[in-house]
């Protein structure tokens, strides 16, 4: 069986290992000039953009900004899972407001902005702690402005006066003091079986993920049901097929969506070593209709997990190796600052232990 994966990143290239232990051969499309190269390699292979779509049993993405005219070519071949509409759901936060209002599900308070003097009203409406978000293309905190203060209104509004807000309108949330970050990934497959990983509990820093720890510190049931309820709305509202992350904030026991990713998550890498079943491989079951395997924690010597980006800096990887339990996966690209350069998952037998470990490997990573 072959998929082909819009987005030729670490998420690809992780579907790709994942892919080759079920003999399902992954290739990638690199979207900046429309060439189907390998995953791992990049390396361009011996086929069309049009061939691969014909040779492939299932199209699907890594990323939710793929260009739309791609994504309606890959659309027409009766083979793209998660289909258009669920993927310029996660390009878009205008649609992405618009399908939770719908379903009704509970998110974090807005206004859409098309026009800089609209600012004014979201402070006397929301008040003057916000968070602007532009509609498309941002992502790890990229298109993203703060105001503290209503004082700062103009000199937020220079700074956003180049922007064309015609074409791509903000989403202005209110700031919110949040209790935690959590996400809820799970999968659902050509024939409707879903399966939900444990919640996994987010640690940002400047808008981009650092830690994952799963499952989420008291995971009580009832959040637990709640975060479920919401998975599957959204599954069931958008006829979903593949992976689907659900990024939340948890303020008191409420759960508010935070951000849809219409694919493999970040926050879901800890499944590599922490659950019988990838997030990775559970994507490819789901795309290709096969039964889809655990979304558990493992148990044992892998009941909590945890996943730590190495984030624009490339030293010492080889070194972390040497504390038990971890697991090194490294995407072979160039460093850059604040760039995602590859993560170490972490088991442990409990949260103590657990702590244990990460206190070691804090000393390598500072
Ligand atoms: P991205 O696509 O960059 O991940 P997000 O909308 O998830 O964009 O924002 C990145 C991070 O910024 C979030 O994980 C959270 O830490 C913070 N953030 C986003 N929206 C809000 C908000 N309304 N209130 C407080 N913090 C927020
Ligand atoms: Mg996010």
């Amino acid at each position: 069986m072959q998929v082909l994966v819009y987005g030729a990143g670490q998420l690809a290239q992780m579907m790709y290992l994942d892919g080759a232990a079920l003999g399902i051969n992954v290739m990638a499309v690199d979207v900046n000039n429309n060439t189907v190269v390998h995953p791992v390699s990049k390396s361009p292979l011996d086929c069309t953009l049009e061939q691969a779509i014909e040779l492939a049993d299932a199209l699907t993405v890594e990323f939710e900004h793929v260009p739309e005219t791609l994504l309606e070519q890959a659309q027409a071949s009766g083979k793209l899972y998660p289909g258009i509409e669920a993927i310029l759901v996660g390009a878009d936060r205008v649609r992405e407001k618009q399908l939770l209002s719908g379903l009704d599900i509970p998110n974090c308070p807005y206004q859409i902005v098309d026009d800089l003097a609209q600012l004014d009203e979201c402070v006397a409406r929301l008040g003057e702690r916000l968070i602007i978000k532009a509609s498309r293309d941002g992502y790890d905190g990229y298109g993203q402005w703060r105001l503290k203060a209503a004082s700062d209104l103009p000199a937020l509004k220079t700074q956003l006066a180049n922007l064309d807000l015609q074409a791509v309108p903000l989403v202005v949330e209110k700031m919110l003091n949040f209790d935690r970050e959590v996400s809820l990934i799970g999968a659902r497959s050509k024939s409707g079986e879903v399966v939900v990983y444990p919640l996994a509990e987010n640690l940002h820093h400047e808008g981009q993920l650092h830690v994952s720890v799963a499952p989420a510190t008291n995971s009580t049931e009832a959040l637990t049901e709640q975060a479920c309820d919401i998975f599957t709305k959204l599954v069931n509202g958008m006829d979903y097929v593949g992976v689907l992350a659900v990024e939340l904030f948890q303020c008191g026991d409420e759960l508010l969506v935070n951000e849809l990713a219409p694919r493999v998550h970040n926050s879901g890498h800890w499944s590599q070593a922490g659950s019988p079943t990838s997030q990775f491989e559970n994507n490819l079951r789901a795309v290709l209709d096969l039964p889809l395997g655990l979304a558990v924690n493992t148990g044992g010597e892998a009941s909590v997990s945890a996943m730590i980006n190495i984030i624009g800096c490339d030293d010492h990887k080889l070194a972390l190796l040497g504390i038990g339990g971890t697991h090194l996966h490294w995407y072979g690209k160039t460093v850059r600052p604040k760039r995602k350069m590859g993560h170490i998952n972490v088991t442990a037998s409990d949260y103590a232990a657990l702590g244990e470990k990460l206190s070691a490997l804090a000393g390598y990573l500072s």
